[in-house]
């Protein structure tokens, strides 16, 4: 799932190259990624309108529009939007039939278009979603601020302090990856930044919250902002199906200590690394290098 970093280096590519085009008309191949109303009356508020801002809280997508609405865009399990540079063209199916990017042509996962935004300067705007999880919402801004509200604080907002990290968590009788990857604590970490950000602080995934010892807390504090980081700078992780609006995976799964490598050595130890489940979730760490706080 597009977490963090992803979704922000989609907002950044967008910011680049979407602002200030306008949406000259939608073709969807798959109707019901829409949410809240029918199609056709999306496609009658939103045609016609300049794209004004591109913005991300937490794992949405933010799309103002020029009339005052804004797109509320969450990627769920494996959404992600492709820009062509071009006049291309994609199949009944969603299958990118002509490109000159040979990414969006060549890459299995970019071939599940749902919906495609052409712009005035002849570019497609395409968002593929294998799952079909992802959804879009026509919102103007005050249900945008009462749907944004609901989430905790950024960990890049200058408030997210060290300290406000200790009072969130000594609130939280649960285990700690949990409260890491509840977006109405923090925003925006999920499985697998919350396993890099805990092995990378010593601390056991199960180890309370509330009982972390303010070195824990200050560990977790500084890995979540250099881990996130540097996955931006990477432009994310494509372990599984994220790509980047060019249709590229980005390159963080390369420099990854523990998710998804389940009895590999752990890069410290050499000890195997672990898989357990979490609240459903496969959760990746060293036992011998993270000890349980009870
Ligand atoms: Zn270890």
């Amino acid at each position: 799932m597009p977490e963090l970093p992803e979704v922000e280096t989609i907002k950044n590519d967008l910011q680049d190259k979407i602002i200030g085009k306008k949406i000259i008309s939608i073709f969807p191949l798959w109707k019901e990624i829409v949410k809240d109303i029918p199609f056709d009356a999306f496609a009658g508020q939103v045609e016609g309108q300049k794209i004004a801002a591109v913005e991300r809280r937490a794992k949405n997508l933010i799309i103002k529009l020029s009339g005052g609405l804004s797109l509320l865009i969450h990627l769920k399990m494996t959404g992600h939007f492709l820009l062509s540079e071009d006049s291309a063209e994609v199949s009944q199916d969603g299958r990118w039939i002509k490109a000159e990017n040979k990414n969006l042509t060549d890459d299995k996962q970019n071939q599940y278009v749902r919906i495609i935004f052409r712009l005035d300067n002849g570019q497609m705007l395409a968002m593929s979603d294998l799952r079909k999880f992802a959804y879009i919402k026509l919102v103007d801004d005050k249900e945008l601020k009462t749907f944004l509200d609901k989430y905790g604080p950024e960990p890049f907002d200058k408030d997210f302090t060290a300290e406000k990290l200790g009072e969130i968590l000594s609130k939280k009788k649960t285990a700690i990856k949990k409260v890491l990857m509840d977006q109405s604590q923090i925003a925006g970490i999920g499985n697998i930044y919350a396993d890099e950000i805990l092995w990378a602080s010593r601390v056991h995934p199960l180890s309370l919250a509330n009982k972390l010892p303010k070195k824990d807390v200050e560990a977790i504090y500084k890995h979540t902002k250099k881990i996130l980081s540097e996955s931006l700078k990477r432009r994310g992780t494509s372990t599984s199906d994220f790509r980047d609006t060019s249709g590229q995976p980005g390159t963080f799964g390369d420099f990854r200590n523990v998710y998804r490598r389940t009895d590999l050595p752990c890069p410290v130890c050499g000890g195997p690394i672990r898989r357990i489940s979490l609240g459903g979730r496969g959760t990746h760490f060293c036992p011998t290098c993270q000890k349980e706080t009870k």
